[in-house]
C-alpha cells in the first residue's frame, strides 16, 4: 500500500496577543535548533542521540513544552542528514516556522479550528479552509504539522496528512440519497432525516421572517430598526441550528457508505433553477430546495465523502420523483403524477409507500447505470426509460 503525504496550506488570524505568542514560539524554536546545531558534535545526526545529548538542557534554556524540544531535535537531526547527503553546511534556522505533532497540535472539525502549544500556554485559531481542503481534512486525525510565518507578515498551520490506499474505495453497491423535499434526507436503506421536527423548526423561522420582514419595510421608523435587528438575530441562529444538522446528516450519510463500502448518488442539481421539465413545486417546497441550507448539504456530502474515499455520483434529477422505482414507469398523463404528497403510488404495479424512499431508490437505480455502462437489465432498461422522456435535455 502506497503512502502519499499532502501538506494542506490552512491560513490563521491570529489576535495580537497570540501573535507575541506566535513570535516567542518561533524565536524559541529557531533558538534551540542553533543552538542544539552549535553544542551536539556535526558528526552526529540521529535524533535519539542529539536529543540524550541535549534535551535537559535545551528545556531550561528556552521555555519551550517538552515535544517542541523533541520536535527541534528532529529538525537538526533531519536537516544534518539533508546537509551530509549534499555535501553542504548546516544552514542557520530562522524563526520562520515550528513543527508540531499530536501532542502539542490538533484539528477540531466541529469548528474548523486548529489548538497549537506555544511559549506562554495553548491557543485555538479558526483555519481558513475551503472545500478542497476540508475534503482532505475531514475524517482524519492528522498527527503532524508545521507553523509558518510567511514573507508578507501572515501565519498559516500547514497540515500533513497521509493518505494510503487509492482515495477511492471499491463500490459494493450505492445508496440512493434524496436531498431536501418533504425531508431533509431519505436514502434508499430506508433511512430519513428527522424532516418533521427540523422543518417543523425551519418553517417557523421562516413564519417569523416573513412577518419581521412585512414591518421591516411597513412599520414605523423604530419598528423597522427594531424589526431588522431580531431579523438578523433570527438569520444567525437559524444558520448555526442548519449548519449542526447538515454536518450531523451527512457525517451519518458517509459513515454508513464508507462502512459498507458503498458509494453514493445524489441528484445533479446544477442549474436545476432553470430547468422547466419537473413539475411545479409548491412555493414551500422550492423555498427548501432553492435554500443556501440544501446546498450546504450537498457541499458536506461532497467534501466528507472526498475525505472518507466515498464516490459520490451525480445523476440526472430529470423525474427521479415521477419515476416508480419498482416498474419503472411514469404517468402517462402529461403534467400528472403518481406521487401525491407524501405518498407515491403507482398505477402500473400498485406499489404504494413514501414519496421520499421512492425517489431515493430512482437516485439509486441511476446510480447504479451511471456506474456500470451497458450494466444491467434494469439499469438499461431504466437510462432507456429517462432517455426517452428527456429529450429535451
Ligand atoms: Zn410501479
Amino acid at each position: 500500500m502506497e503512502k502519499q503525504v499532502l501538506t494542506i496550506v490552512c491560513k490563521i488570524n491570529p489576535t495580537p496577543e497570540q501573535v507575541t505568542k506566535i513570535e516567542a514560539t518561533l524565536q524559541s524554536f529557531a533558538g534551540a535548533c542553533n543552538y542544539i546545531n552549535e553544542v551536539v558534535d556535526p558528526r552526529l545526526t540521529h535524533n535519539v542521540t542529539i536529543q540524550n545529548l541535549v534535551y535537559r538542557d535545551v528545556r531550561e534554556q528556552f521555555g519551550l513544552a517538552s515535544n517542541l524540544v523533541v520536535r527541534a531535535v528532529n529538525r537538526v537531526s533531519s536537516n544534518r542528514k539533508t546537509a551530509k547527503r549534499m555535501n553542504k553546511p548546516v544552514r542557520k534556522f530562522l524563526p520562520t516556522s515550528a513543527d508540531y505533532d499530536a501532542r502539542i497540535f490538533s484539528l477540531r472539525e466541529k469548528d474548523w479550528s486548529v489548538s497549537l502549544t506555544l511559549v506562554g500556554g495553548r491557543e485555538r485559531f479558526l483555519v481558513d479552509v475551503g472545500n478542497y481542503q476540508k475534503g482532505k481534512l475531514s475524517g482524519f486525525t492528522p498527527t503532524s504539522a508545521t507553523l509558518v510565518k510567511h514573507q508578507n507578515g501572515t501565519y498559516s498551520v500547514n497540515i500533513k496528512v497521509h493518505i494510503d490506499a487509492p482515495s477511492i474505495q471499491k463500490s459494493q453497491g450505492i445508496i440512493g440519497v434524496d436531498l431536501g423535499r418533504r425531508d431533509v434526507a431519505v436514502t434508499s436503506e430506508g433511512e430519513s432525516f428527522s424532516g418533521q421536527q427540523i422543518t417543523k423548526i425551519r418553517d417557523r423561522y421562516s413564519r417569523a421572517r416573513t412577518s419581521l420582514q412585512k414591518k421591516a419595510s411597513e412599520g414605523t421608523r423604530s419598528t423597522r430598526r427594531r424589526a431588522r435587528q431580531i431579523l438578523q438575530r433570527l438569520s444567525g441562529r437559524e444558520r448555526r441550528f442548519q449548519t449542526w444538522v447538515n454536518h450531523n446528516v451527512s457525517k451519518h450519510i458517509i459513515g454508513k457508505a464508507k462502512k459498507s463500502g458503498c458509494s453514493i448518488a445524489i441528484e445533479d442539481l446544477t442549474g436545476i433553477r432553470e430547468r422547466t421539465n419537473e413539475q411545479p413545486r409548491s412555493k414551500t417546497e422550492r423555498r427548501r430546495s432553492n435554500s443556501w441550507a440544501f446546498f450546504q448539504l450537498r457541499t458536506f456530502l461532497d467534501y466528507k465523502a472526498l475525505g472518507a474515499g466515498v464516490e459520490v455520483i451525480k445523476v440526472n434529477p430529470a423525474y427521479t420523483s415521477q419515476t416508480c422505482h419498482k416498474c419503472l414507469h411514469i404517468h402517462p398523463v402529461k403534467g400528472k403524477s403518481y406521487r401525491s404528497g407524501k405518498t407515491f403510488n403507482c398505477q402500473h404495479c400498485n406499489w404504494k409507500g413514501d414519496a421520499d424512499l421512492n425517489g431515493a431508490n430512482v437516485i439509486k437505480l441511476l446510480g447504479a447505470s451511471v456506474n456500470s455502462p451497458g450494466g444491467s437489465y434494469l439499469s438499461c432498461e431504466l437510462r432507456r426509460k429517462v432517455e426517452y422522456f428527456q429529450p429535451s435535455l
